[in-house]
């Protein structure tokens, strides 16, 4: 139980669910160093709130990226475990209740083939030997093979692999030994060919796993519309279920230890704008990246976009589709849904009926008519 509790606190808490919007971890392994237990609640993507233990199978890491605390020559504790105690140490902790699912990543030894080969080895002995029925997070290993991120598939609800940067060159600055296309790109575009071409009855527990990744914000310097081009990139082309942010931390006793950490607000913006690319039809040309091609740190961006296309033609509340209804700025996909469902039956003419149906009608306000009366003047009635 030493070596979970420190692995656990070891690990880079890397987001699984719901993004954390204030978190300042760096993208693969946490800095946190202080005292933290080592179930942790998390959202799965479903809405499920469980207990979730995320934790390493190994701290030791031949690697040597230029952000990390697990970087190969750093001095501190490391610790393993081999899959067959990891797995029996989990199904306990399972069948005690105190962990209802799993993440689990490692640092790099012997290559990534064989890294990968010890977390296959360990999801599997927790499938099959302690019949573990609950979720598992299963990280890719940079270079591992094609049959590899298939097993994983299957074992898996949920498969990662980090790009760290959104292209090679920014990748250089972070990570001098990882390999963009080959070693990272090319395995997420293996999870997508392989969901295209198995059918999901050969996986786990009949679905395709989902696929995510993660870059670290602002530490190659690049920027937010360098970050959401490649994010875009994925969401169309290998249905990449989300892109985490993790703004920039410098660790001690590592090469960009003097570098600046970044403001977890740029997170934040990340996080917006991704979501508006990946659900609410925007495009990269609709989000208001300033001459330095980042986004505002001081504006929501789907609001800044409002600003300057609907605050002098406002949309009609009562005819607009559910296209325009969710560019409007305190309306999302649900609200659309209420919006279309409500005017059914009546029609919406004034703030107070909307904010009936869970929109935030203040921020709504200035960008919408209702019955064809701009509404920002009923502010007051709230
Ligand atoms: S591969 Fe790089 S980021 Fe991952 S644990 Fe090793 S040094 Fe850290």
């Amino acid at each position: 139980m030493d070596t979970l509790k420190l692995l656990s606190d070891q690990m880079a808490l890397e987001p699984d669910g719901e993004p954390r919007i204030s978190s300042s971890a760096p993208a693969c392994f946490s800095p946190k160093e202080k005292d933290q237990a080592f179930v942790h609640p998390a959202q799965l993507p479903n809405g499920q709130k469980i207990m979730l233990l995320k934790t390493l199978l190994s701290s030791a890491c031949e690697r040597d990226c230029f952000y990390c605390p697990f970087r190969a020559g750093r001095d501190f504790r490391r610790a393993t475990f081999n899959p067959d105690e990891f797995a029996g140490l989990f199904s306990k902790l399972n069948q005690s209740g105190a962990a209802e699912g799993v993440f689990l990543s490692s640092g790099l030894a012997g290559g990534g083939v064989r890294t990968m080969d010890k977390l296959l080895d360990t999801a599997d002995i927790l499938r099959k030997k302690h019949q573990y029925k609950g979720y598992l997070h299963l990280k890719i290993m940079p270079g591992s093979e094609k049959d590899q991120v298939y097993r994983a598939m299957q074992l898996a609800d949920r498969v990662s692999i980090n790009l760290e940067a959104p292209n090679t060159e920014r990748l250089a600055k972070l990570a001098p030994h990882k390999v963009f296309m080959e070693e990272l790109l090319r395995p997420l575009k293996w999870v997508e060919e392989i969901r295209r071409t198995v059918p999901a009855y050969k996986f786990w527990n009949g679905r395709w796993p989902s696929s995510v990744t993660q870059f670290v914000a602002g530490g190659s310097d690049e920027s937010d519309l360098e970050l959401l081009t490649t994010t875009n990139w994925l969401n169309k082309n290998v249905r990449l279920k989300r892109a985490y942010f993790s703004a920039f931390h410098p660790i001690r006793n590592t090469p960009l230890e003097n570098k600046p950490a970044v403001d977890p607000m740029r997170e934040h913006r990340l996080y917006q704008a991704s979501f508006l690319l990946r659900d609410y039809g925007f495009d990269l040309e609709d989000l208001p990246f300033t001459d330095s091609s980042n986004l505002p740190l001081n504006a929501d961006p789907k609001q800044a976009w409002a600003q300057l296309y609907l605050v002098n033609r406002p949309i009609e509340i009562n005819k607009a589709e559910k296209r325009e209804l969710i560019r409007i700025p305190g309306i999302g996909l649900k609200g659309a849904d209420a919006i279309l469902n409500a005017r059914r039956l009546n029609k919406l003419r004034d703030l107070s009926s909307l904010k009936k149906l869970g929109i935030i009608a203040e921020r709504a306000a200035p960008y919408v008519l209702l019955d064809g009366r701009k509404s920002d003047q009923q502010l007051v009635l709230f």
